[in-house]
């Protein structure tokens, strides 16, 4: 592997040609650095290379780095991309721009709560069990609908979207994909504000072309940029 900035560099044209054979603009698709268990200095060295966004998720390791990080002056979107236990969520709701993760209406109905308290309003993505076998977190698909329902009820969550994590077989990973983005527009056509319902987060090192090519608008990469974890 090269240097993160050049890691970097090549998922970028990685991520225009994928956009590009898949008839999408070149820069349709938003390109999250997931850093968790990555020190300050590997966060900074990506950020020097222009990378803005970033994943974490684990809350206490999150909050040290970003502490180092705002002493260097970056100026940094985070995005919480690990499981939220619901005692944690106190600890990030002013502290990252978006929520990845949530994975039952219970943890929504609390970031609400939490986010009024804190004077605002959460943009969050509903993480979806596409897999199932695989994953153990996440909307059962079947449910992703009447959820969604009641979570635009919620007055300090803003539902972007949908977030999963494919399994990692590669010649079922393009369906499950696929499926996710035919949830997506069911989502959307049911919200009343279909077109903030608009993000797709998927896809990781392993798979990203092949979410791209279903209709990722987020990818989520790590060992790519950073190396092994
Ligand atoms: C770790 C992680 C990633 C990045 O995975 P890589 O295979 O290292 O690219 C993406 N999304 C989530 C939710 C993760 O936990």
């Amino acid at each position: 592997m090269g240097s993160i900035a050049q890691n970097l560099a090549e998922i970028q044209e990685e991520i225009s040609n994928a956009c590009l054979r898949a008839g999408r603009e070149p820069n349709a698709v938003k390109l999250i650095a997931i850093s968790k268990k990555k020190s300050a200095e590997a966060i900074l060295d990506a950020y020097q290379a222009g990378q803005r966004d970033f994943g974490e998720n684990y809350v206490q390791e999150f909050l040290a780095k970003k502490r180092d990080l705002l002493l260097a002056q970056c100026q940094i979107n985070w995005h919480f991309t690990g499981h939220l236990q619901s005692n944690k969520i106190k600890s990030v709701i002013d502290q990252v721009s978006m929520i990845q993760t949530i994975d039952k209406l219970s943890t929504a109905e609390a970031v609400s709560k939490r986010a009024e308290q804190a004077g605002l309003t959460m943009p969050i993505l509903m993480e979806v069990n596409i897999s199932n076998e695989y994953s153990k977190s996440g909307f059962d698909p079947d449910e992703v609908l009447s959820a969604a329902d009641s979570i635009s009820e919620l007055p300090h969550v803003e539902l972007h979207g949908l977030m999963t994590i494919g399994s990692p077989d590669l010649s079922v990973v393009g369906m499950e994909f696929y499926h996710m983005r035919k949830l997506l527009e069911e989502v959307a056509k049911n919200s009343p504000n279909p077109d903030n319902v608009c993000e797709l987060s998927m896809g990781m090192s392993q798979d990203y072309d092949i979410a791209i090519q279903e209709g990722a608008t987020m990818v989520r990469i790590g060992t790519s940029i950073f190396g092994a974890r």
